[in-house]
């Protein structure tokens, strides 16, 4: 019989991975985690890769310590670098991407971690059962052997809208995917750039754009036009209780104008927060679709918000006319002569359609969530060989309540696991740090029972 420890593979190292790593090696002593990470450097993810200043948190210190039973450790690690921003303040993303860095490094530097956790640069590219475990193929071919998969696979990239052109698509004029792109890395000119959406991407995208390129002109168009809202100065406090988590989404709704008339929207929509995974959970798949269909679009620019440093940025390129956000939809857009791209676009509520041109058009059209769909190699492969599945309004992959990813047949698998942003479909409230922070202690703890029950 082999004394050497179990293995637990975690795939992505972004704050998911990286946080359940370290939930792990909390938890148990005789394991060993391998942590796998396909971006360079490691353990920032798409989120917290960038040291651009104007990138901040759209989440307040206060409520960003990576650990759900230590509230206060990012703010006493800002302070320790003699950071002066307090609880209420919005931090930048580089300065959260160093805080996750230095808790990856402090464990894997740590005397009691010799042995226990692997970093591997490199991307998984197939899983396939193997046994009562699994076997990961890494990019140039190397296997790993898991008793346990955890995948922290974060958002996956979005997909060009089905108005693109093909020659456009691979063409230099599009950029498919914001969160791999180098915005520092756009060719000289003075011709627009056209942002494609209006949601956070495009105003990452934006703000970076207009210090790098300060003579192009920059375009967002969506179907609504409608941009995140921003947070006020100060927090709100204290927060009025939640509401009861068996309110359909019609008394939710009713729940949330009754609150916001007496502490603000704000204030209402943050009380909400409490509730909101277990609302979701309790409601019908019918009910789910259509607070989708009705309130998706406005609950995301309320709910999702920006810090006031960058909401007044965004203003005064909106007011100065750097930024024009156009509400309507894309017809189609093709590559024109020369290697711009042209685009036929249709005002909200309009008949007519009108031309645009652009040097580049940046897809910020978020997250392509639908992964029997996805070109990505690992997920194509998982869902080809049926041990994936989306959940039933695609939002993610199907997984149970303890976070095990079920298969097509609808059996969860006692050793796969996901955590993070594309588990949205079971607890749609999972996409910022004070809620994957509690997902990842459970998914940790999951996984190590999984690790001792006698089918694990
Ligand atoms: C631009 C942006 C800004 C945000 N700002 C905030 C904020 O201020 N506050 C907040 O709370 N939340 C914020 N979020 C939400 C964010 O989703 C979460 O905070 C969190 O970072 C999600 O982490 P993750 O690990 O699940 O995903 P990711 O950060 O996307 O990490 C997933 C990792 O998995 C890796 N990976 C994927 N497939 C493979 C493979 N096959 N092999 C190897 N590696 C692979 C990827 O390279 C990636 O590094 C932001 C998100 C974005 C995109």
């Amino acid at each position: 019989m082999s004394t050497s420890p179990p293995v637990l593979a975690v795939v992505g190292a972004g704050f998911s991975g990286v946080m359940t790593a370290l939930h792990l090696l909390r938890r148990a002593q005789a394991v060993k985690v391998i942590l796998i990470e396909r971006r360079s450097p490691i353990g920032l993810g798409a989120a917290y890769a960038t040291d651009d200043p104007v990138h901040r948190l759209n989440v307040r210190a206060g409520n960003m310590s990576a650990w759900p039973d230590r509230p206060d450790d990012f703010i006493d690690w800002l302070k320790a670098r003699g950071l002066d921003i307090g609880p209420g303040d919005f931090a930048t993303r580089g300065d959260y991407g160093r805080y996750l860095q230095s808790l990856l490094s402090a464990l894997a530097e740590g005397q009691d971690s010799v042995g226990r956790l692997v970093i591997a640069p490199d991307e998984i590219t197939a899983i396939e059962p193997a046994g009562r475990g699994w076997r990961l193929t890494c990019g140039m071919g190397r296997v790993i052997a898991a008793d346990v998969v955890i995948l922290a696979l974060g958002n996956p990239p979005p997909r060009p809208p089905e108005t693109i052109g093909p020659a456009l698509e691979t063409s230099n004029a599009f950029v498919a995917d914001p969160w791999r792109w180098d915005p520092s890395e756009l060719a000289e000119g003075r011709g627009p750039v056209l942002l494609l959406g209006s949601g956070l991407t495009m105003v990452d995208a934006a703000l970076s754009l207009d210090r790098l390129a300060p003579h192009r002109p920059l375009i967002s168009l969506s179907r609504r036009g409608l941009t995140p809202r921003e947070h006020l100065g100060a927090p709100p406090c204290p927060l009025p209780a939640p509401p009861s988590s068996s309110l359909s989404p019609l008394e939710a709704l009713a729940w949330l104008r009754a609150a916001a008339d007496e502490h603000g929207w704000r204030t209402a929509i943050d009380a909400l927060r409490p509730a909101t995974q277990d609302m979701w959970r309790t409601w019908s798949l019918k009910r789910r679709a259509a607070f989708l269909r009705h309130a998706r679009a406005l609950w995301d620019v309320h709910r999702h918000r920006l810090s006031p440093e960058v909401a007044e940025h965004l203003d005064r390129m909106r007011t100065k006319g750097r930024l024009r956000v156009l509400a309507g939809k894309l017809v189609r857009a093709d590559i024109l002569e020369g290697g711009r791209a042209g685009l036929v676009w249709r005002p909200r509520g309009e008949t007519d359609t009108w031309r645009l041109e652009a040097d580049l058009v940046v897809n910020c059209t978020g997250p392509s969530a639908d992964v029997e769909r996805s070109t990505e190699p690992l997920i194509a492969g998982l869902a080809a060989r049926r041990l994936i599945r989306a959940d039933p309004l695609r939002l993610g992959l199907d997984v149970d309540l303890e976070h095990r990813v079920v298969r097509a047949d609808g059996a969860p698998q006692p050793t796969l696991f996901a955590v993070g942003p594309i588990t949205r479909g079971a607890l749609w409230e999972i996409n910022a740090v004070p809620d994957i922070r509690v997902q990842a202690a459970e998914v940790a703890a999951a996984a190590l029972r999984a690790l001792a029950r006698p089918d694990g």
